[in-house]
């Protein structure tokens, strides 16, 4: 990787990044630097002369997501590379995937099968919703059914699909939801039938997408056999100056490893920009790690996470933390001081650009929504984009909150700093699309009539996390990932714009 040329990384320093042959990496040591850059390789014989400093019944130090794992396993200590059966705290299925899974449960393990905990299993429609697709209803009837059947505690039903309001359990994306209706603890298990489930690791808990045979096994056994990943480090230091979003803390270090960069790896994230962070922007963090192809992502609970926590859940939860001498695969080190707006160009994650470098890139249109992009804080730095530029968008800007929850914020918060303004009336006042009901909806494309859904090869600025073609529709639509100020900054100019035009 050639350091000197990036224009993301202003010296070597900012950026200690190395690759090791072998477990290598601990927290403080010291030892291992040179020059604050490259660090040290532990061969495999160290490693055994390392572990001769832990006698039998001591404890090998451990990575947080380690630490899960091994509770979860019920075992002393887990390593990486060890094939352990975990048990899952939570499962989550959604529209799509109920049929799949549900059916799957039957065949093996019986038509009077029950699930192994009903109060365990998650089930959130979101993805096909506001549709007139009989296939995509079909879903969400086959996971009512499901739900009745098995009397499963947590269903997110809806079945007035002309006004979301009218469904008080319907919730929205499922990602979102769960956090937001508590299902999200420090320290647990959480498995989802979707990719981005990684999103609930914000909370220092192991989360990760399953496919439909893992989830029905686990409905039957909730169990999975679970091989231990090893862990990289990102530690990002620095103040996060004001026109950044977490959206491109994630577009950088995916453009810095690339989207196999983190194969089957957590990526733990650290450092004082971190612990800065919000509960929603660390999710956006942890959303995104599937795109470099992670296993899950983990944030230390802290008090910002205990704080969120307060008034979503009773129940008891045990937050762990990596020890000092975890191991490592590799660090990489980010001065968040120093960084730039960016977006990712199609059609890969990966594919990183400064903002300001793509300003000749003429747009049709900017999506604001998704698990990754659609929270209360998405939209309301959108907004603050609006009330400081007093302008009007110059292209069709839709907006589709991740859940009822959010939808409702629009149009009760005061957006700071506005006189009193909320959301909702910031947008109309810059022309923006009302907002839609909440699901997924154009993020991934879905029936040609969903909302907001690419059907002609356009160019969309998106906060949503994947760009590859066809994903929002149009397989020549052309996505340009970008955070709420850059989709805003672009829908007032009609081009790719980096938010400090406006900001
Ligand atoms: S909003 Fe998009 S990425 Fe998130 S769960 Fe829905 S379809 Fe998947």
């Amino acid at each position: 990787m050639a350091f000197a040329s990036s224009p993301f990384i202003t010296s070597k320093r900012d950026l200690g990044l190395f690759r090791l042959d072998r477990w290598s990496f601990q927290i403080g040591d010291d030892k291992c630097k040179k020059n604050d850059k490259i660090i040290c390789v532990m061969s495999s014989s160290d490693e055994k002369k390392k572990r001769k400093h832990f006698p039998v019944g001591l404890k090998i130090p451990m990575s947080a997501t380690e630490k899960i794992l091994t509770r979860a396993c019920e075992k002393r200590e887990v390593r990486p590379g060890e094939n352990v059966w975990v048990n899952a705290d939570v499962l989550m299925i959604n529209d799509i995937t109920c049929p799949g899974v549900s059916g799957i449960f039957k065949t093996e393990f019986g038509n009077t099968a029950k699930v192994w905990d009903r109060e365990k299993v998650v089930v959130i429609p979101d993805h096909y919703i506001f549709t007139n697709d009989e296939r995509a209803h079909r879903n969400v009837d086959i996971a009512r059914d499901f739900c009745v059947e098995q009397d499963i505690k947590y269903f997110y039903d809806i079945q007035d699909r002309t006004n979301f309001r009218a469904n008080p359990d319907y919730k929205g994306v499922c990602h979102v939801a769960l956090a937001q209706e508590g299902h999200c603890r420090p320290g647990e298990v959480l498995f989802g039938t979707d990719s981005h489930t990684t999103s609930a690791g914000a909370f220092g808990q192991f989360a990760t997408g399953v496919g439909n045979t893992d989830a029905a096994f686990i409905l039957g056994t909730g169990k999975i056999l679970i091989k231990v990943p090893p862990t990289l480090r990102f530690v990002l230091n620095g103040e996060m100056p004001s026109y950044l979003l977490a959206k491109d803390l994630i577009l950088n270090i995916i453009g810095e490893i690339s989207m196999s960069g983190a194969t089957y790896k957590t990526m733990e994230f650290a450092g004082t920009t971190i612990e800065s962070l919000t509960m929603e922007e660390r999710m956006t963090l942890c959303n995104m790690v599937v795109e470099a192809g992670g296993k899950n992502g983990i944030v230390a609970a802290d008090r910002t996470t205990y704080k969120y926590l307060e008034d979503k859940t009773s129940a008891p939860y045990e937050p762990v933390f990596s020890d000092e001498k975890a191991r490592f695969l590799a660090q990489y080190r980010f001065d968040v001081s120093k960084m730039e707006p960016l977006v990712a160009k199609p059609h890969s994650p990966d594919n990183r650009a400064l903002a300001r470098e793509c300003s000749n890139v003429k747009i049709d249109r900017v999506y604001i929504g998704s698990c990754t992009g659609g929270k209360t804080e998405d939209f309301m730095a959108a907004a603050k984009v609006f009330l400081a530029s007093g302008k009007t968008v110059k292209v069709p800007t839709f907006l589709v909150p991740a859940t009822q929850k959010v939808w409702m914020d629009l149009y009760t918060l005061e957006v700071p700093g506005s006189g009193g303004k909320t959301c909702s009336k910031i947008f109309e006042e810059a022309g923006c699309d009302p907002p839609a009901s909440p699901s997924c909806a154009a993020c991934m494309g879905g029936p040609k009539d969903t909302y907001g859904r690419l059907n002609e090869p356009k160019v969309c600025v998106s906060t949503t996390n994947r760009n590859f073609p066809g994903r929002m529709g149009h397989i020549e639509g052309q996505i340009y990932l970008a955070s709420p100020y850059t989709a805003a900054a672009s829908a007032l100019t009609g081009f790719v714009t980096d938010p400090r035009k406006f900001l």
